[in-house]
């Protein structure tokens, strides 16, 4: 079953009960939204949906061209109240991107009806927990006020903790967002709806502006990126490096993923990366963002010691078997191997001599012919 499932879910499974013969492959569409049903029980993670699809186009995204379309809220919270009549405690809401909630046109945020929203769910009686999963960086670059506003529900009551957090009981929102690439020319060939209504060229600085203004208001979000893009050249890869290297010190989690061509996708005839073939420049933004990750959110440094004398004793019995040489001094550097070594050795300099590439701008301006009367020309 491809797609939304709705309106073919439940013939489907009569038919396997009456032991029919089922079709090998089923499409869903998208169905009205009177259609989709409120849960019975309590689900898993306490997830209640709340948008589904997307619009903004991505080439590698299976949602990317279904338009994107919010729950009505009495659906929402009738779905929190069943999670909570089950004992849920946390509710996780489930979209592909939060921004599109209630949306205007061009992808214009509807703030108050997101505020609207986590209050609402937030008073359900038995909620003591609110968990967010996708959302874009543009929008918040957009209007950065938009994320104070939203911070009490999604900081105030997240069930995340850091001590990096400012927030008095030190919370923090999460939130996946898909930073795919720090290579303008890839970012222009296959997801510059990404970045809208700012232009392909100004992705580097709506990433680093983003993310001082989410990290500002204690949201720490969990950051994807894609290595091998279809045709991704050493050129682009540095370019990736050199925005990952500029967020070294943003309060986030860096995931590294291969690109996988999904069915239905413009990418789907493409090739996937394979991690065998990673380049050493590959391997060295992988094991860049696992070296960000360990250092943000480990708190042991008796384990970090164990754990960096381990790896070179993976390195010689096992990975340089797998995956080549190629590895080594990447894999170095999430051992916390000497800079004054490794920067001859890698592209990105550790050792505090080199200044990043990329840097979060003052500002990021609108391009004129998108603005809007209602959008702001954006401030820090
Ligand atoms: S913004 Fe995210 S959900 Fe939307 S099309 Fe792109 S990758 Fe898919």
């Amino acid at each position: 079953m491809d797609g939304e499932a709705e309106d073919l879910v439940l013939p489907l499974f009569s038919a396997a009960v009456a032991g029919q013969d089922l079709p090998r492959k089923m499409e869903g569409h998208s169905p009205p939204l009177e259609s989709i049903p409120p849960i019975r029980h309590r689900s898993t993670l306490g997830v209640v949906e709340i948008t589904r699809g997307c619009g903004r186009g991505c080439q590698f995204c299976s949602v990317a061209l279904r338009r994107g379309k919010s729950l009505p809220l009495s659906h929402i919270l009738e779905n929190v109240r069943t999670q909570v009549a089950e004992g849920a405690d946390t509710i996780l809401l489930t979209t592909e991107d939060l921004f599109l909630y209630q949306q205007g046109p061009h992808f214009q945020t509807n703030v108050p009806a997101i505020e609207r929203l986590f209050d609402s769910v937030a008073a359900v009686n038995g909620v003591r927990y609110v968990g967010l999963t996708h959302g874009t960086i543009a929008p918040a670059v957009l209007d950065p006020g938009m994320i104070e506003e939203l911070s009490p529900v999604a900081v105030g009551i997240s069930v995340n903790q850091h001590e990096a957090s400012t927030h008095p009981e030190h919370r923090y929102a999460v939130m996946f967002v898909g930073l795919e690439t720090g290579s303008v020319r890839l970012f222009k060939q296959f997801m510059k709806g990404k970045a809208y209504p700012f232009r392909p060229e100004q992705w580097p600085d709506v990433v680093l502006k983003g993310m001082e203004i989410l990290n500002r208001r204690n949201w720490f979000p969990m950051c994807t990126f894609i290595l091998g893009l279809p045709g991704e050249t050493p050129q682009d890869t540095r370019e990736s490096l050199d925005l990952l290297f500029a967020l070294k010190d943003a309060k986030s989690c860096v995931i590294p993923t291969l690109f996988v061509p999904l069915e239905d996708t413009r990418l789907e005839s493409r090739k996937s990366a394979r991690v065998a073939e990673l380049t050493d420049l590959q391997w060295e933004f992988f094991f860049t963002c696992w070296r960000y990750n360990l250092d943000f959110f480990r708190n042991s440094r008796s384990v970090q010691w164990r754990f960096n004398l381990r790896v070179p004793i993976y390195y010689y019995l096992l990975g340089r078997r797998l995956f080549g040489s190629v590895m080594k001094y990447p894999l170095l550097r999430l051992a916390h191997f000497p800079e004054w070594f490794l920067r001859r050795k890698l592209y990105l300099d550790f050792s505090g001599r080199t200044a990043p590439r990329c840097v979060a701008p003052e500002q990021v301006a609108v391009p004129e012919h998108r603005q809007r009367p209602e959008l702001p020309i954006l401030g820090a």
